[in-house]
């Protein structure tokens, strides 16, 4: 009789043994007992599923005043993060941020076309005159590919509207000097200045019009608003934009020098939210400086310092006002200042001790360099990151810079550490060159390398890839049983989510093993 076990009591049994299964983060980021660890070196253990992965919010602050659908961003890499990049990151609520190897004027114009990209109203469309030609009309098609140009008096905004434009005008038009003012369509369906951006969409909707221009009382041009656009803004509902002007977010980064003030101004002038004060050793007092520089001279812009590894770099550059801070030193994936520098820690240390120490100040941290899949996204914001920025993750893509290529039967992109040889001899007119700044190695003789030159396979769109690893990363947290990044954070501090540390053969459990070939398609 006495020998019935009552099983509804298996929950209350649990009381007994005290500790909960598995190691707090405390315990499993114990350096006097394990030394540094990197992602691989742990696990999580799962939870309690009560709800979808699909319903799971990964909404996360990438700076103090900057909140993102989706925690993700794109280093500033000359392989990785140009324009084509930025945009997709933000249409799908990441960020990008564009890199410095370039002139300053070609960065600042990266810039502005991304903020271009999906404005609610351009306000600085292109405009041709009643005098330009078809041939204009179509050399600015085969650039720019976009066709629908506003026709003013003067040619320029502001002007008085007289008429547009369309691929449908010029389509079967022969002769290419024709002036525009025979062709253009003159029955304009347009809209009046403060005109709310629903109400414009409502009238382009009805109008079955490519392009809406809105003119001022006396009929004279100050925006436009464009049905493609409305189609994109139906399409990514995670979009990371501005909240008055409805323009993507973008970021850019620089160095610490003193030319990079002037590049600054430009990149401000295009429309910058976020700057990256990109440098391999963020603890430096020309970083500092820079930091209150900025805070004084552009109040508004947001400023990601680093990187840093240690509580002690930290300290000095949220005490100078970073808005956020970069983690990470010697992580990336094409990266050797480990080896060369001595100098670095494991990413997974490094990621916790700042990110515990940042939080006390309500400062974001981004876990840079070495996350290689999905479950390293989970860990560095298991550890506290609020967001992850990946280099060679995103390499490859189509979006990314260069060309793809063909070696030994397979498609690939160059992909190279801005530490490397081949990117600091990038000379970039009298800027010098971003790759030699952030390794501080302008005036060497010899230069030193801390990155290498590698080559990626091709991995598609990003817009389809960044889906996979938003959509990987619900499923893990579904998995915890968090239903958002916020919760996994207080859920990780408070001890409900437990850690285990994983020995070499766990690793190689963890992994495929004792097959003699197969084929891993990562989704569809
Ligand atoms: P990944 O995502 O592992 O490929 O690492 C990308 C990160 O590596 C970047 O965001 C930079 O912080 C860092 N990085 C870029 N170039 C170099 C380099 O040449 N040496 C060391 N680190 C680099």
């Amino acid at each position: 009789m006495s020998n019935v076990i009552d099983f509804s009591k298996a929950k209350d049994y649990l009381k007994t043994y005290g500790n909960r299964d598995g190691l707090s983060v405390e315990a499993l980021l114990d350096e006097q007992l394990s030394g540094g660890l990197t992602y691989n070196d742990f696990l999580i253990l799962p939870g309690f599923i009560d709800f979808a992965a699909e319903k799971a919010s990964l909404e996360s602050k990438i700076t103090r005043n900057i909140t993102l659908k989706t925690p993700f961003l794109s280093s500033p890499m000359d392989t990785v993060t140009e324009t084509d990049m930025a945009i997709s990151m933000a249409l799908l609520g990441g960020i990008g941020i564009i890199h410095h190897n370039c002139s300053p004027e070609e960065q600042a114009d990266m810039v502005r076309k991304v903020k271009k990209f999906e404005n609610g109203f351009i306000i600085d469309p292109v405009v041709l005159s009643p005098t330009n030609t078809v041939a204009d009309v179509k050399a600015i098609k085969e650039k720019s590919g976009f066709c629908g140009i506003p026709i003013t008096e003067t040619g320029k905004m502001h002007g008085k509207l007289v008429g547009i434009v369309t691929a449908r005008d010029i389509q079967f038009h022969q002769d290419d000097s024709s002036s525009l003012k025979d062709i253009m369509t003159k029955d304009l369906v347009v809209a009046k200045e403060g005109v709310t951006l629903t109400e414009a969409n409502n009238i382009l909707a009805s109008s079955k019009k490519g392009k809406l221009p809105i003119v001022d009382s006396q009929g004279n041009l100050v925006s436009l608003l464009a049905r493609s656009d409305l189609l994109k803004n139906q399409n990514y509902p995670l979009a990371s934009k501005a909240p008055d002007s409805k323009q993507l977010l973008c970021g850019a980064a620089i160095g610490t020098r003193p030319d990079d003030r002037d590049r600054l101004e430009l990149l401000v002038n295009a429309g910058l939210d976020v700057v990256v004060l990109d440098s391999s050793q963020g603890n430096s007092v020309y970083q500092i400086e820079m930091i209150q520089w900025i805070k004084k001279t552009f109040p508004k812009l947001e400023v990601i310092a680093g990187n840093v590894v240690t509580r002690e770099q930290a300290a000095s550059l949220i005490a100078a006002g970073a808005d956020g801070l970069r983690i990470g030193m010697g992580s990336g994936s094409i990266c050797i200042t480990q080896e060369v520098m001595a100098c670095g820690r494991p990413q997974a240390t490094a990621v916790y001790r700042v990110s515990e120490f940042a939080a006390k100040f309500g400062v974001p941290t981004i876990a840079d360099g070495g996350i290689g899949n999905v479950g390293h996204i989970v860990k560095a914001t298991a550890l506290g990151a609020s967001a992850v920025m990946m280099g060679g993750l995103l390499a490859g893509t189509t979006e990314s810079p260069g060309e793809y290529f063909y070696r030994e039967g397979q498609r690939l992109k160059r992909y190279r550490g801005m530490g490397s040889i081949d990117a600091m001899n990038n000379k970039s007119g009298k800027d010098g060159n971003a790759a030699t700044k952030r390794y501080f190695s302008e005036g060497d003789a010899v230069k030193v390398a801390q990155g290498v030159v590698g080559n990626v396979v091709d991995k598609g769109s990003v817009r389809k890839f960044l889906g996979y690893l938003h959509t990987g990363v619900q499923h893990s947290l579904q998995d915890i049983g968090c239903r958002s990044l916020a919760e996994f954070h207080e859920s990780v501090a408070n001890g409900t989510v437990r850690f285990e540390k994983r020995t070499a053969a766990a690793q190689m459990e963890g992994g495929v093993h004792g097959l003699h070939s197969f084929e891993k398609k990562l989704f569809s």
